[in-house]
């Protein structure tokens, strides 16, 4: 089985190409276009998909060494995602589904990012079913229990923002560019998480927020400015450090809460956030001291990718559930449903 994996809801323009659940190739445009504007700006991250998609498909099929007759199946992600983004790839996939005949399968990007975990690949280990899986992503935070490959529960989520939400909106304030997670990453690894503690606002159940800290972050940083106008600019590895030690202790206090309630015994991360090497830490920990085993995906199966989608294709393709008829794209779409 010849899969084709696209994906394009939101500023990644990538298309993959699985054979079996082994990755052929996995091509990732992504668009320098939005850092100078300190986010993603949806119209101009739609025309910069239309450039790209034909040289990024093109791409990722030539270095498979594979034809366009040869692939079963091709995989787009449905939503949620920004509608000028999803139609792109929606509008791509299904020409060129009628083009060759063949099924094209409309898949959730959350859901994707989770089974992310079932390529198969050297580097990773799939996890064993039931799993709890921690979602953390630029638009989504969840907590989701997950019993098959098809089939998923969001036990918790972000009742505002989402944890790359958080990273990004605060790099902002502290002068970085878009997408600010990784560069706090980086610079948090030379800093003292304790030299600040921000806010860690608490809701109740599995659910999460994260816009208390942002702006626990905004007040604290405005008075020291105010102070020294170069506070920011000097402190900048301590904030940096602390706002990721933020981040991942209100994290990972739902997902201890969920691992004792549910008794699952073993724990996935999935989506861009997981790629933070504090957080990755911090779970090895908790997994270790709870004697639960935990997977981690590969860095470039994180954030977003044509894998991910082509992935979670071949689940629907050699599913009985097939879903493997065009669906017009959806902004917002509830995973599991
Ligand atoms: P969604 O999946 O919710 O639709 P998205 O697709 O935009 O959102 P991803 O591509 O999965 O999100 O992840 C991007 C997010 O991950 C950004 O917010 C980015 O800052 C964050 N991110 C990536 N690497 C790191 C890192 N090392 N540390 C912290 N955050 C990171
Ligand atoms: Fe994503």
């Amino acid at each position: 089985i010849y899969i084709l994996g696209i994906e394009t809801s939101c500023d990644d323009t990538s298309a993959a190409v699985l054979k079996g659940r082994k990755v052929l190739t996995n091509i990732v445009s992504s668009q320098k276009i939005h850092a100078n504007w300190g986010g993603v700006v949806p119209e101009l991250a739609s025309r910069a998909h239309h450039q790209s998609i034909v040289p990024v498909v093109d791409l990722a099929l030539r270095q498979a060494g594979i034809d366009k007759y040869q692939l079963s199946a091709i995989a787009y992600t449905r939503g949620p995602g920004l509608m000028g983004s999803l139609l792109v790839g929606a509008t791509f996939a299904r020409a060129m589904g009628l083009g060759l005949g063949i099924p094209v399968i409309p898949v959730h990007h959350m859901e994707a990012h989770i089974l992310a975990h079932f390529i198969d690949d050297p580097d990773m280990h799939s996890p064993e079913f039931p799993f709890l899986c921690l979602t953390v992503s630029g638009g989504h935070t969840q907590l989701v229990l997950v019993n098959g490959f098809l089939d998923m529960k969001v036990i918790g989520q972000t009742t505002d923002d989402a944890a790359g939400e958080a990273f990004d909106k605060i790099a902002k304030i502290l002068g970085l560019p878009y997408p600010g997670g990784p560069l706090i990453d980086k610079l948090a690894q030379h800093g003292n998480p304790h030299a600040f503690r921000f806010a860690r606002p608490e809701v109740p159940g599995f659910d999460y927020s994260f816009s208390g800290l942002k702006t626990s972050v905004l007040y604290t940083l405005e008075k020291f400015q105010k102070e020294d106008p170069d506070f920011i600019k000097k402190h900048l590895n301590d904030i940096s450090a602390s706002v990721q030690q933020a981040i991942v202790d209100t994290l990972l206090k739902k997902v201890k809460l969920a691992l004792d309630e549910t008794k699952c015994k073993h724990l996935a991360v999935a989506g861009g956030v997981s790629a933070n090497s504090g957080l990755r830490k911090a779970l090895s920990s908790l997994a270790e001291s709870m004697g639960v085993s935990l997977y981690v995906p590969k860095p470039s199966y994180c954030t977003d990718n044509g894998a991910m989608i082509a992935i979670a294709g071949y689940y629907y393709y050699t599913s009985d559930t097939m879903r493997t008829s065009f669906l017009n794209p959806v902004a917002r779409w509830q995973v599991g449903s």
